[in-house]
């Protein structure tokens, strides 16, 4: 190590845990002595070694001697003795109080520098090991294997032979004595010979001939799979395998770590890196997390967890860990989420609203129906929201067709008669559209006297005021942009409507009191803290129909209050849903067909193809081409896919809503978000490879209108995914089949936690609802007594905080 100074950290910290682990000499590889060796020798140059030896005081038999009492006894002296060198050693102003010991001394090397900093890394494997996100001591330490080698169950190669069942999987440890390239059949393969203390085995790999070069002789590898006798011989066919080291097998570790690997790092380099970055800077991780949490909940300390993880005895150990690191990513998130909370709700005050509810109740009394309960439920919840003074916060979810639409607007005309503007932030500017021309029919019950101006709409006197909207898309020429954006910048629009552009690009607000955010799962973390970055600070809405399972919801937007509108409104038809084997696929057409001669449209989705945009905007034009040729040759069909431009789509869809064509083919990647009441067929193809969650979007497209709708699931393999597509026929409830998306596909289907702004989780999955659950909990315990953590712990719990929230800002 270049430094001149030592670092005491390591050491401490081992001690320290050493101490908590009972004094069993377990808590480095190899052994306390080893590692004080060690130690001695890399800071010989800066302290006299026998000098500290006799500090030390331990005896020729060193550590390993003594009995657990005179270890304990021991320990608590060389921390002593610790706190004393260190205090001798750092020069400090007169009256500066020393550090608190967990905190870190940015002048000198800890688990944050590079990993060059590590003895034997050389700076040519720093790039390599960049590739693979490690830059640092600790993202090293924190680099789990991928799996683990179990050899708890290996044979000799002796008790092997004797107990064997030819074609049975067997593990054995063994030397390599010799290895050949040699011809197997027509291609060239792996033949080694290795032995143990009883007996001699040969392996063999089928076309892989560059594995010769891997294996040397004398080195030792450890085998797994199907085993067979030839020629009296015993012969591993094509075994898994993973060339170990001595070293690898200390302390009875019956799992050996696997390491994702990159190209120019080996396998065996890979944990010979890893275990000296345990060795020597294990100790430099400091526990944050709260003792009564840790407590609570059994949870190993952080060196152990991290020990375990790579170095597990068993597989109990290494759950046990992964129990910890992975309610560590969790509770980090919530108490982010639970932090930004608050820091919306008390860093500025927000917009009182106090709307005339005179107004409100006029304007509810004048829609063609009246409010569900669940509806009455939430939009009470967010107009008693708009009142406070801090800024609300708050996830609208309901199915599709649920009614979040009149909801928003509701919320929208109350910030407007509070002296507000709104804004109504859609997805798609066709949707925008759509929300405009639905929001104009709304309000002309109300209102006798509307103006429109193209894009603006005024009316006059609705109950003693006047509100105007304006849709802002881009598809309003350069001059009509300029002057809606004017009359926003004025005050002149109570309620914008556009896409995101409307709070993104340069559009000014004189008085933006709340943002409404329609049908939009992308606009993550990230987005909404933008949003509230921009000077002012509005009440958010953010609507979804997509179901999210609660727990989900509670990573995802822990810091939004959540409403769900969980029924939809009486008297809503039942898609009628049915799965077709590959044998009935005509009989599917001449659905679609018949259904069009009643004067009805239909959708057509075809296949996810997961490769690519490309490959898939090109597979539906095939499908196009084919459909118009040679099924539906009588009928008008158009095209959409991700390739197209946005005014391509666009027009498209007008069209296909104005009922200029009868069949829609899309591609999946398109989202299909409109209201088209007149369609009333959603046939979707390759259907075994979404989701249902997804499934259930596609089939909310249909039944917009007053006729009977029907959602065709083609399927052309028989058997795949024929439980799911059988749940689609059954189950209409979107959170219903969201719950079993989840068990059974796992989170990736919702969101990827990139996507959504979320801190990476390495260990924690997204679908393991009970420690969310847990994490939750014990964030939102901690934030209620934060005041009551001791210093020390606060201090290390902050820092691990802004470490994995980095953009937050103030943690403290
Ligand atoms: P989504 O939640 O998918 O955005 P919308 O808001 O578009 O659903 O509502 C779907 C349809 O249901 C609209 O035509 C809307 O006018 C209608 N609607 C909303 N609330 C009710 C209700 N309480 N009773 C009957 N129809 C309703
Ligand atoms: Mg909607």
């Amino acid at each position: 190590m270049p430094s001149s100074k030592i670092t005491m950290e390591p050491l401490r910290t081992i001690l320290r845990m050493e101490l908590a682990n009972g004094c069993n000499n377990t808590t480095v590889i190899g052994g306390l002595d080893k590692y004080l060796s060690n130690w001695f020798r890399e800071n010989s140059h800066c302290m006299k070694p026998p000098e500290v030896i006799k500090s030390f005081n331990l005896g020729e038999s060193g550590y390993a001697s003594l009995d657990s009492a005179r270890r304990k006894e021991w320990i608590l002296a060389v921390s002593d003795w610790l706190d004393r060198y260190e205090k001798s050693a750092v020069q400090k102003p007169p009256g500066q109080k020393s550090r608190s010991s967990g905190a870190e001394k940015p002048t000198e090397y800890g688990v944050d520098s590079p990993v060059t900093i590590i003895k034997g890394v050389k700076t040519g494997i720093a790039p390599k090991l960049h590739n693979l996100g490690i830059d640092t001591v600790r993202d090293l330490l924190y680099f789990f294997p991928r799996r683990y080698i179990d050899y708890s169950n290996r044979k000799s190669i002796a008790e092997l032979r004797a107990d064997m069942i030819p074609g049975e999987e067997g593990t054995i440890l063994a030397t390599i004595w010799e290895s050949n390239v040699v011809k197997l059949g027509k291609k060239k393969g792996t033949d080694i010979t290795v032995g143990d203390k009883t007996g001699i085995a040969r392996a063999v790999w089928f076309n892989q001939p560059f594995l010769a070069r891997v294996f040397h002789t004398n080195d030792t590898i450890l085998m797994t799979g199907k085993v067979t006798v030839y020629k009296g011989q015993i012969v591993f066919e094509s075994p898994e395998w993973e060339l170990v080291n001595a070293e690898d097998m200390v302390q009875g570790n019956l799992l050996i770590p696997v390491y994702p690997l990159t190209s120019g790092i080996y396998p065996r380099q890979m944990r010979n890196l890893v275990k000296r970055a345990i060795n020597d800077w294990l100790g430099g991780i400091s526990e944050f997390l709260p003792d009564d949490v840790r407590t609570r909940n059994e949870f190993p300390g952080i060196g152990r967890a991290i020990y375990w993880m790579h170095y597990p005895n068993d597989q109990e150990q290494l759950a046990t860990a992964r129990r910890r690191l992975a309610f560590d990513e969790l509770f980090l998130i919530q108490l982010g989420m639970l932090r930004k909370k608050r820091n919306w709700q008390t860093g500025r005050t927000g917009h009182s609203f106090g709307p005339d509810m005179k107004i409100i109740r006029e304007f509810l009394k004048s829609l063609p129906f009246s409010l569900t309960n669940d509806q009455k439920k939430v939009l009470s919840d967010i107009l008693a929201d708009m009142k406070k003074s801090h800024a609300m916060s708050r996830l609208l979810q309901g199915d599709v067709g649920s009614g979040k639409t009149v909801i928003a607007i509701t919320a929208l005309l109350a910030a407007a008669i509070s002296g507000y503007q709104g804004a109504l932030m859609a997805p798609t500017e066709i949707l925008a559209e759509q929300h405009y021309i639905n929001v104009c029919k709304l309000f002309s019950g109300l209102c006798a006297s509307q103006q429109s101006d193209g894009n603006i709409c005024h009316f006059l006197d609705v109950l003693g005021s006047d509100i105007s909207f304006a849709l802002l898309t881009g598809r309003l020429t350069e001059k009509e942009k300029n002057l809606v954006q004017k009359h926003i910048e004025q005050g002149e629009v109570d309620i914008a409507i556009g896409t995101h552009a409307l709070i993104q690009k340069g559009v000014e607000f004189k008085n933006l009191g709340l943002a409404v955010v329609d049908e939009q799962h992308r606009f993550g973390v990230t987005q909404r803290s933008a949003l509230r970055r921009k000077g002012f600070n509005p009440h958010i809405l953010v609507m979804t129909a997509t179901p999210i399972p609660r727990t989900l919801a509670l990573t995802l937007y822990g810091d939004l209050d959540i409403s769900v509108i969980e029924h939809l409104p009486p008297g809503r038809q039942t898609i009628k849903t049915r799965w077709f084997r590959p044998e009935l696929r005509e009989r599917a057409y001449e659905f679609i067909r018949n259904q069009i001669k009643e004067g009805y449209q239909a959708f057509i989705i075809c296949p996810l193809i997961e490769e690519s945009d490309n490959i898939e905007a090109r597979a539906a034009v095939a499908e196009f081409k084919r459909l118009s040729k040679d099924i539906f040759p009588e009928f008008t069909l158009g095209l959409l896919h991700g390739k197209m431009s946005s005014d391509e789509k666009d027009d498209i869809m007008s069209q296909f809503r104005n009922g200029e064509m009868d069949i829609l083919v899309s591609t999946p990647v398109v989202e299909v978000g409109i209201d088209v009441p007149n369609a009333t067929v959603m046939l979707i193809e390759g259907a075994e490879r979404f989701g249902l969650a997804q499934l259930h979007q596609f089939r909310g497209r249909v039944g917009r209108g007053e006729a009977q709708s029907y959602c065709l699931l083609l399927s052309d393999v028989s058997d795949e995914g024929s439980e799911r597509l059988k749940w689609m026929e059954e189950i209409n409830d979107g959170f219903v089949l969201a719950e079993k998306d989840l068990e059974l596909r796992g989170p990736g289907e919702f969101f990827g936690t990139r996507q959504s702004g979320l801190p990476d989780l390495r260990v924690a999955k997204l679908s393991d609802v009970q420690l969310i659950t847990l994490a939750r909990e014990e964030a939102i315990a901690l934030h209620d007594r934060d005041s009551n953590l001791k210093e020390e712990q606060k201090i290390a719990l902050v820092r691990e905080l802004s470490r994995v929230w980095p953009t937050s800002g103030e943690w403290s």
